[in-house]
């Protein structure tokens, strides 16, 4: 199969359909752009937001701000919607701005090969098509592939496993005994859901989460009959939400010591609400507030408090066909087991197999882990363009904004391209990525993230190759403008 395009515009392909790619789709099509297709290996839009349907799936960023500026939802239901309204706006979105005929479904990318004579990516599916395009844009998020530890035995199990990302909604958790692993953002928002159907739960905890209260609420009809007759009310409030967010951003990169009214809130928390001083005890983190992302939520503490509830510490040894044995010897016999272990954030792009210039593999290229100038280009990798790609991440803000300034930034590369017509490509000079990353890799030292805990942000080398170290407003600003000198422009041969 091969793309055809009816303009002078480059063919694109855009892999994903989450807020990255349905938002670039938009930005595109808003330039007068067509000719793009959107290739998504599952039979919906949505990205996380359709694969995390666990309950009480939330986002924990409020909603104004998590949408896209250039398209307000005046009816969000609460101040932080839950999946299933963020999943309908996303779908909404699709319908509003003509993507659905664009939109490749069951298409699983497994790698993209730079064919240099043609300046053309050609993209491999798993159902064996192949694609090719001028422009690759990868909008595959940092959450997309959940992480399963492997612990020994655990095939054993006789019984039932899942990830929270993919949750099986048709087996009844009434009355049964559940192991959880994990405390992160997914397992602090269904542990409260099911903590009332469940005879026993016991939550496997390798480090306690720094959880504090959150501001959520459902919006009064007056509010969102206000937001929806004055426009000018909803920008002023996203404004106000944004400035508020962004002003925690200095506390995680320099003043660390800001994050301690977080701790002490968090603290009070478990004391008002958590009777068992030994659970009070486990729930409070030994490491410094912010290192991981703060959780917040307002039913973690009293789930923690139920007596059905036990907070395991001891490390887990392995899997037994009965339950969980730990290793103080311990086994705990459950009849389920969920993984809210994460994702593999620090893959990025694998598993897809991606060959640029000269046969490079991008694996290869980022064993030492991820870089990218801007997070968008890697050198030796001509017109791949990356969303939501190495130190993008935000601890303290909307990801939405930081999206919309790659839009920006990459529609800006997409009509240079078009100017310098057909076959035209772009590849990032190697130096100026090399000034870029030691800049970024240099400014995350000294900050919250690098205070010595484990977390997603960081890879096995100890790299944190998810985080934007500073605020959203000075991404916005570097990626304002493309800057040709950053970049060798070369042409297609013949
Ligand atoms: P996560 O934050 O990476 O948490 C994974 C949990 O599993 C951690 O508690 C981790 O322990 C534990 N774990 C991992 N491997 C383990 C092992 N081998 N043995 C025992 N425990 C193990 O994952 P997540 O909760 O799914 O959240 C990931 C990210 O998704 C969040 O940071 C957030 O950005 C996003 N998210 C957002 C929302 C939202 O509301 N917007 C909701 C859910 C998720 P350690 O801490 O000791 O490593």
């Amino acid at each position: 199969m091969s793309q055809t395009s009816s303009s002078a515009a480059p063919s694109i392909v855009i892999i994903g359909t989450g807020f990255g790619g349905l938002g670039m789709a938009i930005q595109l099509k808003k330039a007068g752009i067509e000719s793009f297709t959107l290739l998504e290996k599952a039979s919906g839009v949505g990205g996380t937001w359709r694969d995390n349907t666990y309950p009480g799936a939330a986002c924990d960023v409020q909603s104004h701000l998590y949408s896209y500026s250039f398209e307000p939802k005046h009816d969000w239901s609460r101040k932080f919607g839950p999946q299933q309204e963020i999943q309908g706006y996303m779908e909404s979105c699709v319908e509003k701005y003509g993507l659905r005929p664009h939109i490749h479904f069951n298409r699983e990318v497994t790698e993209a090969r730079f064919d240099t004579p043609e300046n053309q990516w050609i993209i491999s599916t798993a159902d064996g098509e192949t694609l090719a395009a001028n422009v690759l844009i990868t909008a595959t998020g940092q959450l997309n592939q959940p992480a399963w530890p492997s612990f020994k035995g655990m095939e054993s199990f006789r019984g039932k496993v899942f990830h929270s990302a993919r949750w099986d909604h048709e087996y009844d958790l009434e009355g049964k005994s559940v192991a959880v692993i994990g405390t992160g953002a997914s397992a602090i928002q269904f542990v409260p859901e099911i903590i009332s159907k469940v005879k026993r739960l016991t939550l496997f905890q390798r480090s306690a989460a720094w959880v504090i209260p959150k501001p959520d609420r459902a919006f009064k009809p007056w509010e969102q009959w206000l937001f929806q007759h004055l426009p000018f009310h909803d920008r002023v409030y996203r404004n106000l939400i944004y400035w508020k967010n962004e002003s925690r951003g200095l506390a995680f990169t320099r003043f660390n010591f800001l994050l301690e009214i977080f701790a002490w809130l968090a603290k009070r928390e478990v004391r008002k609400k958590v009777r068992d001083p030994l659970k009070r005890e486990k729930l409070i983190p030994d490491y410094q507030i912010g290192c991981k992302r703060i959780l917040i939520s307002n039913d973690w503490a009293p789930a923690m408090d139920q007596d059905h509830l036990h907070i395991e510490t001891s490390a887990i040894e392995r899997v037994s066909e009965n339950g969980i044995v730990t290793r103080d010897g311990q086994e705990h016999e459950v009849d389920t087991i969920i993984f809210g272990t994460g994702f593999r954030a620090t893959d990025f792009l694998s598993p897809m197999k991606i060959i640029g210039r000269n046969g490079q593999d991008l694996n290869q290229v980022w064993q030492e882990g991820a870089e990218a100038f801007k997070g968008i280009t890697v050198s030796g990798f001509p017109n791949l363009f990356m969303l939501y790609g190495p130190n993008t991440n935000l601890a303290h803000n909307s990801i939405l904004f930081m999206l919309e300034s790659q839009f920006r930034y990459v529609l800006s590369c997409v009509q240079t391209l078009r100017k310098q017509g057909r076959g035209a490509a772009m590849d990032v000079l190697p130096d100026r990525q090399k000034t870029y990353v030691g800049d970024i890799q240099s400014r995350l030292e000294g900050t919250v993230w690098d205070s010595g805990c484990t977390s997603w942000y960081r890879n096995e080398h100890g790299k944190n190759t998810a985080n934007w170290p500073g605020f959203t407003f000075t991404y916005r600003r570097s990626t304002r403008h493309l800057d040709p000198e950053d970049y060798e422009f070369f042409r297609a041969k013949g």
